[in-house]
């Protein structure tokens, strides 16, 4: 089916206590393997293109990809730009067809995320398209414990955040820290149900999920995580693949027979993620969210919701 907003589909799993997975989409074979698992998952998905990708496959392939993938299968896809740096960034995202839209301003003075936010909301909520934001710092792995803890989302900042930028979602640091190779994390979680408490309606986002333990990513996703990116759990596992691959069949000079097995491995972790945040068995046959009853309505890009 064409591309969907992620508007919708966040709001659905917020209200129904899953979450939907968010996964990064760097070249043809990870695409696959994603949308390729959440068909036969019944669950809808979010596909992310993250600076990286924009530098390395380009913006237009990127979307290009996402959308042919979307195309041939019944679940719902949503084509998101994961930490959108500024706001031409997003413009530019908008004219390639992403239906939801990311400005990352957590570096940013808190005045001044809440205004170049609230500009990317102004122009994206024109044709429908929403638009995350994200407040407290999701950290890169090699920093301490402390700068960890004083990094966190605080409430009433969130609150105020929502109230004056008019962001759709929130990403909120909860204690997980990006690219962490092991999984023994846990997120705060007191925290996490203080932040859903003054933002009830809000969808919120966890990023740096790949090294939070399984019972605190649960447990979160019932205090209002609505969406969970994972871009190292399946990084691993396409390159592992590759390698396992090259040693097995170390003369053969067809690329096609490695990363099919790179995109079978990353098929298989995006089932198992999609299995974790109970997002597995949400669409019906004919492409709608199956509890409660209602029909899916596609991206109007060009309309005036959200
Ligand atoms: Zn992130």
């Amino acid at each position: 089916m064409p591309l969907v907003t992620s508007k919708e589909i966040l709001k659905e799993a917020l209200a129904n206590h899953y979450a939907v997975g968010a996964f990064n989409a760097n070249n043809m074979e990870q695409i696959q393997g994603i949308v390729e698992a959440a068909a036969e998952e019944h669950a809808p998905v979010i596909l992310q293109v993250s600076q990286g990708a924009i530098r390395y496959a380009g913006l237009e392939f990127a979307a290009g990809m996402v959308k042919i993938a979307a195309s041939l299968v019944d679940v719902p896809v949503v084509l998101h730009l994961d930490h959108g740096t500024d706001f031409l960034q997003n413009v530019r995202c908008m004219r390639a067809g992403f239906t939801s839209l990311m400005f990352d301003g957590h570096d940013l003075p808190l005045e001044e995320n809440i205004a170049i936010t609230s500009r990317v909301v102004e122009i994206a909520h024109a044709v429908g398209v929403p638009v995350e934001a994200e407040l407290g710092k999701v950290l890169q792995v090699g920093v301490s414990m402390d700068e960890v803890l004083a990094a966190m989302t605080d409430p009433d900042e969130a609150a105020e955040f929502i109230a004056k930028s008019g962001a759709d979602s929130l990403a909120v640091a909860l204690g997980s820290i990006h690219a962490m190779e092991s999984r023994n994390a846990s997120l705060d979680i007191e925290r996490a149900k203080a932040i859903h408490a003054a933002i009830p309606e809000v969808p919120l986002v966890l990023h740096g999920s790949s090294g939070v333990k399984h019972e605190s990513v649960v447990d979160a996703i019932q205090h209002g995580i609505a969406k969970i990116n994972v871009a190292t759990y399946l990084n691993q596992a396409f390159c592992e693949a590759l390698g396992e691959g090259i040693e097995k069949m170390p003369k053969n000079t067809d690329p096609r027979k490695y990363l099919s097995l790179s995109r079978d491995a990353v098929k298989e972790r995006v089932r198992e993620k999609i299995r974790l945040f109970g997002s597995s068995g949400v669409i019906s046959a004919g492409g709608g969210f199956v509890s409660p009853k209602r029909s899916f309505r596609s991206a109007e890009l060009g309309g005036s919701e959200a």
